[in-house]
């Protein structure tokens, strides 16, 4: 029955953490501090700010196609209660958790199935008729490494809100591209060449998206500032809003090193399928030692189809922002007569006691948050001594204008947090993390790791 409140061994409030939790009426409520979490389709959200809302439903024929994407076949009751999930959705706080949250249709439509009503993507904002207002904006993060070679032209992953009131334009005229300029420790310009990045979209007032920008160094050695920042071709330099950073340049490997430990393996390139099936062997594997006792594993991101559900003796929790997708798992697997928890939550602020699971995996999920090693250093929490994060199937290397794949760029039009980062970056991220990867390999252009504390 739909509103039908499933009990979750470990699930903790939130707001005040305790496990006192009552499941009636289509809710979710904290007997300690009162706090009320909806539950939609059996599947409780476990954010502090979500709202039940009214939502869009689609055509019947979309329901149907969905159902048969899913092998659900097309029974009236199913189709009732798909049309119920589309009917009463949940609304979070946070925008960029909402457009994840609304991506179950191109998702399934990503699969090969044919789905109507195509996911919208954003048009180009209209040139400003005078340059007048100006563009600001904020740095959130930098992967830009504390040493780099001289005399290079090496790439580092930066992010950016455009805090200003007008979108930041990718094409001419008077388009934004990253402009990076070097400082000696005394505050001197120091020369180097003025190469500037473009940006792949439009990047409307309130957005956040990572670019990979080109960063020559000069041929001067030592200790230096890094000015990250912007201009405005033909109109002005955004130096107001610039942040400088401490690099040194002089004797660093010039051009993407493998970490130590880490293994490529050169193609040939498998299917997306096929780099899941090697992932889930991979999981099996790290999993051997472990096996003294039944598993209990938290998957992030297996939305409807969580990659860790054929494994025998586990209790896998499958957590999501994705409410409609997770319903619809939900479903599937009870009906196969397998039993995963789904949950809604924030992957930052997990609703578990410290050092719950055994192993927290994410297959293709990490490189959706907008700062990995943050999710990274809160999940570790949850993970009990001996156990491990996996990281699966991330995509490794920049994604940088003149190689972008349609794929990559119609996902950012959407909204989605896109990003893509070099071996040495999800070091540097894992390190931040109080992480290190124990085995780590790099199938082609796909990220395997096994990390455990430092
Ligand atoms: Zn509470």
């Amino acid at each position: 029955m739909l509103g039908g409140t499933p009990s979750i061994a470990g699930l903790e409030c939130p707001r005040c953490r305790s496990a006192d939790l009552d499941g009636h009426g289509g809710r979710l409520e904290c007997r300690d501090c009162g706090s009320s979490y909806p539950v939609l389709g059996r599947v409780p959200v476990m954010f502090r700010d979500a709202l039940p809302v009214a939502g869009d439903e689609p055509d019947t024929a979309t329901i149907h196609q969905l159902l048969g994407a899913l092998g659900l076949g097309s029974a009236s009751v199913d189709a009732l209660r798909v049309r119920q999930m589309f009917r009463r959705q949940a609304r979070f706080g946070d925008e960029q958790l909402r457009v994840e949250s609304v991506q179950l249709l191109d998702r399934v439509r990503g699969t090969g199935h044919s789905i109507g009503g195509a996911g919208r993507e954003a048009e180009d904002a209209p040139p400003d008729a005078d340059a007048a207002a100006v563009p600001r904006y904020r740095w959130t993060l930098d992967y830009v490494p504390p040493v780099l070679p001289r005399a290079a032209e090496t790439m580092a992953n930066l992010r950016f809100r455009n805090t200003g009131p007008v979108a930041f334009r990718h094409r001419p005229p008077n388009e934004v591209k990253v402009h990076v300029s070097w400082f000696d420790e005394s505050g001197g310009p120091v020369d180097a060449p003025d190469v500037r990045t473009p940006l792949p979209i439009d990047v409307p007032p309130g957005r956040e998206i990572t670019v990979p920008a080109f960063i020559p160094t000069p041929r001067a050695t030592g200790r230096m500032q890094l000015r990250l920042s912007f201009v405005q071709e033909g109109v002005r330099f955004l130096h107001d809003d610039a942040k400088r950073i401490p690099v040194r340049v002089g004797d660093a490997p010039d051009g993407p090193a493998l970490p130590a430990g880490w293994v490529w393996n050169e193609g040939p390139r498998r299917s997306y399928d096929e780099d899941h099936r090697h992932a889930q062997e991979a999981l099996k594997r790290w999993l051997m030692p472990l096996r003294d006792r039944r598993l209990r594993i938290l998957e992030i991101g297996g939305n409807v189809h969580p990659m860790a559900a054929g494994l025998a003796n586990v209790d896998l929790y499958n957590l999501d922002v994705d409410v409609l997708g997770l319903q619809l798992g939900e479903m599937v697997h009870r009906r196969d007569g397998r039993d995963v928890a789904f949950l809604c939550a924030d992957a930052e602020d997990l609703p578990f006691p410290p050092a719950f699971f055994d192993a927290v995996v994410m297959f293709a999920t990490l490189h959706h948050f907008p700062d990995p090693a943050r999710v990274l250093g809160h999940v570790a929490t949850r993970v009990r001594p001996g156990g491990f994060i996996g990281v699966l199937c991330e995509p490794v290397g920049h994604i940088h204008p003149g190689a972008i794949s349609q794929e990559f760029l119609s996902e950012l039009r959407k909204g989605v947090n896109e990003q893509s980062f070099t071996a040495s970056e999800y070091d540097a991220m894992f390190r931040r993390a109080r992480l290190r990867a124990e085995e780590a390999s790099i199938d082609v252009d796909s990220l395997k790791a096994r990390l455990v504390p430092l």
